[in-house]
């Protein structure tokens, strides 16, 4: 924090432990109210002094400065967050820390490319006035991030946010801890003024991350995570009337109609129930498939699930990552019994793999299939955060638009067809902040993304992302 690190004033410490092998990684600082006081002034000394006065030019090309270092690092970004989470090293090196890098750049271009706007207003003497807006930042902004992508999530926010003119302090996932540290020396190394980005490591109730959310001196408070922590967050910035911006969970459906690519639609099908364990907002734990399809899509699943091959990260042949931890691991495995209760018919998993030497005391599942669930068991209803998925079959266009809409939830979809007319259809009734046709996880990042229902408050990304982190002035001059 204020560009150094500083230990816990009160001496707390938390554990973090390897998903891989539940083996001690390391002894986190746990930031308390007095880290968060003392965050909170860095940041507001930051906006009072050279970071307040840069161009946004000057910001920009600091931005760009950001992401070249990320690069320059990458096997430090890699080897922490593959040690945080154990995902396999292919997807960090090709997905998760270039998109970490990638969010400077974007969001450095477009902070510099728009517009505000400007009316010539007519007045009764004749003369007129001017009356046009400039957008200013909107202060400190509390980021409170989740552990599923640490450094994409996180850049996702923090870059915008800086873009904007603001100070930032980041409360990381207790279950991630590495990556966001290591940006602090990222910044630090091209020159980011200190106090523009301050990390207060720490848990969420009664730690760094409720008396972040909390405290009076923050401006506006942006979370990715769990929806019933989303709600705890609103009522804690309430008193002070404190903007927000969510991104939460979700209980995706994917629907899938007789008339598709079926090679296409089962490799996205394996992609978005299983990529990162599970461990993806916007996966699909939902599978509608049209009935005279059903048993060929749900045998072919099932020996895609099976063929996902868990184990060390560095292997180039590892395609299926732990759980975060032993807890999150008791929470899938619960729902898995769940399923048993409920009366699915298990068509692939259930339990746990077994994996040899030290990975065996991981934090592992296997992936899972079920089939004949009613809509009202828990385990389609609930968001469940593992490699798994309960699949039902649908027999008309209005009937899977139901049975989608059926949850409290609206983050994704996903629609498989031919048929462009019910493509465009589908989408638009589908309550859902984004709408993917014959593909999945695939976005212009220019564009709004949120989530519907309770899914979400808001949207970030392109100049949406400029609608939060930055407020319009308006001013009118008599001419
Ligand atoms: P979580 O809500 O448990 O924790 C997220 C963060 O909030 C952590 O840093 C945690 O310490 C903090 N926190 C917890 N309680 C808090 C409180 N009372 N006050 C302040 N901070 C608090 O979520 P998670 O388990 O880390 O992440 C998984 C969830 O995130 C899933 O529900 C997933 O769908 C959601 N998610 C959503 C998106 C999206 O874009 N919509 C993206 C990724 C993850």
């Amino acid at each position: 924090m204020d560009g150094a690190f500083v230990g816990s004033a009160s001496g707390r410490r938390f554990e973090k432990r390897r998903p891989i092998d539940n083996a001690l990684l390391g002894h986190v600082h746990e930031g308390g109210r007095d880290e968060i006081d003392a965050a909170v002034a860095a940041a507001r000394a930051a906006m009072e002094g050279p970071w307040g006065r840069m161009t946004v030019e000057e910001r920009s090309a600091l931005l760009y400065k950001v992401a070249d270092e990320i690069t320059r690092r990458f096997g430090d970004f890699v080897a922490a967050e593959m040690a945080d989470t154990g995902q396999p090293k292919s997807m960090m090196e090709h997905a998760f820390i270039p998109r970490g890098a990638a969010n400077f750049k974007i969001f450095a271009d477009v902070v510099k490319n728009v517009a505000t706007e400007a009316f010539q207003t007519p007045t009764p003497d004749g003369a007129g006035a001017l009356n046009y807006a400039i957008r200013v930042p909107k202060g400190v902004i509390g980021v409170i991030c989740p552990w599923n992508a640490p450094l994409l999530l996180m850049t996702w926010k923090v870059a915008p946010a800086l873009a904007c003119g603001n100070a930032v302090i980041v409360k990381p996932s207790e279950e991630t801890p590495g990556t966001a540290t290591l940006l602090g020396e990222v910044m630090n190394a091209v020159g980011v003024p200190k106090g523009v980005y301050n990390v207060v490591h720490g848990l969420g109730p009664n730690s760094a991350g409720e008396f972040l959310t909390s405290h009076p001196g923050v401006d506006a408070v942006t979370f990715t995570g769990e929806t019933r922590t989303g709600a705890a967050i609103m009522k804690a910035g309430a008193d002070q009337i404190r903007d927000v911006s969510f991104e939460l969970g979700g209980k995706n459906a994917g629907l899938i109609f007789a008339d598709c690519d079926f090679d296409a639609a089962i490799d996205s099908a394996v992609r978005s129930v299983f990529l990162n364990c599970g461990q993806v907002c916007l996966g699909t734990e939902r599978l509608y498939v049209e009935r005279p399809i059903f048993d060929k899509f749900v045998a072919a699943l099932k020996v895609r699930a099976e063929a996902l091959k868990p184990g060390n990260p560095e292997h180039k042949d590892t395609t299926l990552g732990p759980l975060i931890s032993q807890e999150h691991r008791a929470k899938v495995l619960s729902y898995y019994e769940k399923a048993k209760a409920e009366g699915a018919t298990l068509v692939t998993g259930g339990g746990v793999p077994q994996l040899d030497g030290a990975l065996a005391a991981g934090s592992w599942v296997q992936p899972t299939i079920w089939t004949g669930l009613a809509e009202s068991a828990s385990v389609v209803r609930e968001e469940i955060f593992g490699p798994c998925c309960h699949i039902a079959p649908f027999d008309d266009e209005a009937e899977v638009i139901r049975l989608a809409n059926d949850t409290r939830y609206g983050l994704s979809t996903t629609i498989w067809t031919r048929d462009l007319a019910r493509a465009h259809r589908v989408a638009s009734k589908i309550e859902v902040g984004i709408a993917w046709v014959n593909s999945w996880f695939l976005r212009d990042l220019r564009t709004a993304f949120g989530g519907s229902k309770q899914s979400g408050i808001g949207r970030e990304g392109g100049v949406h992302s400029l609608e939060f982190y930055t407020e319009l002035r308006n001013v009118c001059i008599k001419l």
